[in-house]
C-alpha cells in the first residue's frame, strides 16, 4: 500500500491574450478549474497505475473541498485520511497567455494547516510499503512524516518541489529522491547531471533525475554507475504533471517489487503516455495502457 502525505489544490486557470499588469483589468477568453496539487496528482497517478493508495492531507470547508475529495475518490484513492478544515482549500491561480507563458499564485489554504502528521496519519504511514512526499506542505510536517516512515521501515520517496533548502533530518530519512534537472541543480549547485547525482548519492540511496523528453538518469540503490533510461519517443501535447505521473507509477512498480531499472522504465512509459494527452490527472494512464505500451 502507498500513502501520500501531501497537497491538494484547485487550479484556477484563466486564458488571456496578454497577462494584465498591476492595476489593469483584461477580459479573458476561457476559464477552467482543474483539481491538482502535487500530492493529489501523485496519488491519482499511483492509483491509476494499479496501486492501493491512501491520501493524507487537508481540504477546506469551501466548495472546492468536496470536488477534490470526489476527484481523488473517483480515481480509487482512499480519502479516509483527507481532513476537512475550516477556511479555504489550497488554490493555484494561473494566468496563461497566448504565447503559452504563465504566471501562478499558489495560496496554500488548507495545505498550510497541516503542520504535523496526526496520530492516524502516523498509523497509516507505518502500515504502508511506500510513503510519497513533496514540498507543498509545511516542511516540518514533511520532515516528521519522513522520519516516522523511516522508523517504521516504510520506503520514503521525495519529490523536492517546489524547490527549497532541504533540512538534513529530512534528507537523511529519504530512500528515493526523484528530482527534475532544475531541482537537482538548485539543491546541489551542480549544473552537470552526473555531478548532481554524485552529490545527492552521498545522502540518498537511490537518486533519479528526470530529464523531460530525454528520459531519466537513475543511480542506486546501492553502489554502481548511473544509468540513462531513454524516454519513449512520442508527440507531446501537454507535459503538465509528467513528473507526478512518473513518481506515482514508480511507486506502484516499487510496491510490486519490480527491480529499480524495470520500475524506472514503467514510470517513463506512464509519463510518456500522459504527455500525449491534455490535462493533469485526467491525462494519467491506467495500468492496462502502461502494460500495453511496454509489451
Ligand atoms: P512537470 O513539472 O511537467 O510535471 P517535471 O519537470 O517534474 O515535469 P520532467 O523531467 O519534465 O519532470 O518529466 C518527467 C518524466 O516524464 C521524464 O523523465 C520522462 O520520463 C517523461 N516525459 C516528460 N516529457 C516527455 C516527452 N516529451 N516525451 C516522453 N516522455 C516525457
Amino acid at each position: 500500500m502507498i500513502s501520500v502525505f501531501g497537497s491538494v489544490n484547485m487550479d484556477l486557470v484563466a486564458y488571456v491574450e496578454a497577462a494584465p499588469a498591476l492595476g489593469e483589468t483584461v477580459t479573458g477568453r476561457a476559464f477552467r478549474t482543474v483539481p491538482g496539487g502535487k500530492g493529489a496528482n501523485q496519488a491519482i497517478a499511483a492509483a491509476r497505475a494499479g496501486a492501493e493508495v491512501a491520501f493524507l492531507g487537508a481540504v477546506g470547508d469551501d466548495a472546492f473541498g468536496p470536488q477534490m475529495r470526489a476527484t481523488l475518490a473517483g480515481a480509487g484513492v482512499d480519502v479516509t485520511g483527507l481532513r476537512t478544515v475550516p477556511g479555504p482549500s489550497g488554490v493555484a491561480q494561473i494566468v496563461v497567455d497566448d504565447q503559452g507563458g504563465n504566471s501562478i499564485i499558489v495560496v496554500p489554504g488548507a495545505n498550510g494547516t497541516v503542520t504535523a502528521p496526526s496520530e492516524t496519519d502516523l498509523e497509516v504511514i507505518a502500515r504502508s510499503d511506500v510513503l510519497l512526499l513533496q514540498l507543498e506542505l509545511p516542511i516540518e510536517a514533511v520532515t516528521a512524516a519522513a522520519r516516522a516512515a523511516r522508523a517504521a521501515g516504510t520506503t520514503v520517496i521525495l519529490t523536492p518541489a517546489p524547490v527549497q533548502p532541504l533540512p538534513d533530518e529530512l534528507l537523511d530519512a529519504v530512500d528515493i529522491l526523484v528530482a527534475n534537472e532544475h531541482e537537482a541543480a538548485a539543491i546541489t549547485g551542480q549544473a552537470g547531471h552526473e555531478d548532481a547525482v554524485r552529490d545527492l548519492r552521498a545522502r540518498v540511496d537511490w537518486v533519479i533525475i528526470t530529464l523531460g523528453s530525454r528520459g531519466a538518469l537513475t543511480a542506486g540503490p546501492g553502489a554502481g554507475p548511473a544509468l540513462h533510461v531513454e524516454a519513449p519517443k512520442v508527440r507531446a501535447v501537454d507535459t503538465t504533471a509528467a513528473g507526478d505521473t512518473f513518481v506515482g507509477a514508480l511507486a506502484a512498480a516499487h510496491v510490486e517489487r519490480r527491480t529499480p531499472d524495470v520500475s524506472v522504465r514503467f514510470a517513463g512509459a506512464a509519463a510518456a503516455l500522459s504527455v500525449q494527452r491534455e490535462g493533469a490527472s485526467t491525462s494519467m494512464p491506467v495500468r492496462a495502457e502502461i502494460d500495453r505500451s511496454l509489451a
